[in-house]
């Protein structure tokens, strides 16, 4: 295979490593699933059974590369956060996303049927897209964090209301969009209660937050620096204690806010 004289072809290749000490962020979104959802009748707004798949196939992404470190879902999408100073496939782009994305993708359909046991997958089956983005700050990617459960939010109360304009209200989609046209969020919320009932804050923290991935210690036994090999100065109970913790650390599906320092700031592990 070496030293054939087709092998200059191989210098027609880009080198895309990213920038050596950023945040990589991957984000999937599922392609077309307007449509995908409609087809296998998923429950609008919210189908609680795609979003539970949708974290447990991140799970397994989240398992099968151990340099996520943290892990945002909403809707089709999924965010992976890699640990600044991974080296996994030399940082490089294309290697990154595309094995996050089949590997999200082979999962997803694997796992389909423990989700929806009496809907067949129909072609055009599921596919992701992907792309990597390197953030230089832990500023600039809490922010990035931010940006997606803001997005999440302002998503989940429209289309709610929306939703609820339709299935409880009678309106066509049409005349549920037009209603909810220049509306602020106090409006909306208002919407849903006096005509509907519905407090917003009582909806499912799941719906309203998204889904955070990460990995959580035993209260006292916690381990900074992710699975970095560990100082060398460490001694030998040092290191096993470390092992020790890291087997019994587990990687959490949490529904809270990442919005605010807090979560941060009592998991330093996560971010450093
Ligand atoms: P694109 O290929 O450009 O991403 P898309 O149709 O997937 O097109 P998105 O903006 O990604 O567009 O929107 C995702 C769609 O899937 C929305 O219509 C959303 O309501 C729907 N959807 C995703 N997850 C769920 C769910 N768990 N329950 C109900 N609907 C969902
Ligand atoms: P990487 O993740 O770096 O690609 P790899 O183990 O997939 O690692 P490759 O260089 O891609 O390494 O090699 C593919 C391997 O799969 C080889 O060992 C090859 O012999 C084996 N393989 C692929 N297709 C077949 C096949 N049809 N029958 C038997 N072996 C196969
Ligand atoms: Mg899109
Ligand atoms: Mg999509
Ligand atoms: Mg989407
Ligand atoms: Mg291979």
């Amino acid at each position: 295979m070496a030293n054939s004289k087709f092998e200059y072809v191989k210098a027609f290749e880009r080198d895309d490593r990213i920038l050596p000490s950023t945040w990589i962020v991957v984000r999937i979104d599922g392609r077309g699933f307007h449509k995908f959802t409609e087809r296998h009748g998923f429950t609008k707004p919210n189908d609680a059974r795609a979003l539970h798949l949708m974290n447990a196939v991140a799970m397994e992404v989240v398992k099968d590369l151990p340099d996520i470190v943290l892990s945002y879902g909403i809707s089709d999408e999924y965010s992976f956060v890699l640990k600044r100073n991974t080296t996994l496939f030399e940082r490089r782009e294309s290697k990154i996303v595309t094995t996050i994305v089949s590997n999200f993708t082979a999962n997803y359909i694997y796992m389909w049927p423990d989700y929806f046991p009496e809907t067949k997958l129909q072609r055009p089956l599921p596919t992701f897209d992907g792309r990597a983005v390197p953030y230089p700050t832990t500023h600039i990617l809490r922010d990035y964090m931010r940006w997606r459960q803001v997005d999440a939010h302002i998503n989940n109360l429209y289309n709610t209301t929306f939703w609820a304009l339709i299935q409880q209200g009678g309106m066509t989609a049409a005349e549920a969009e037009k209603e909810l046209a220049h509306t602020l969020s106090a409006d909306k919320n208002e919407i849903l209660f006096s005509r509907f009932g519905i407090n917003y804050n009582k909806e499912d923290e799941m719906y309203k937050k998204g889904s955070v991935i990460f990995r959580e210690f035993e209260k006292g036994k916690e381990v900074d620096g992710g699975e970095d090999v560990p100082d060398e100065r460490m001694t030998k109970s040092q290191l096993e204690k470390r092992k020790k913790a890291y087997k019994k650390s587990q990687i959490v599906v949490r529904f809270v806010d990442i919005m605010n320092d807090p979560f941060y700031d009592e998991r330093p592990w996560i971010l450093g």
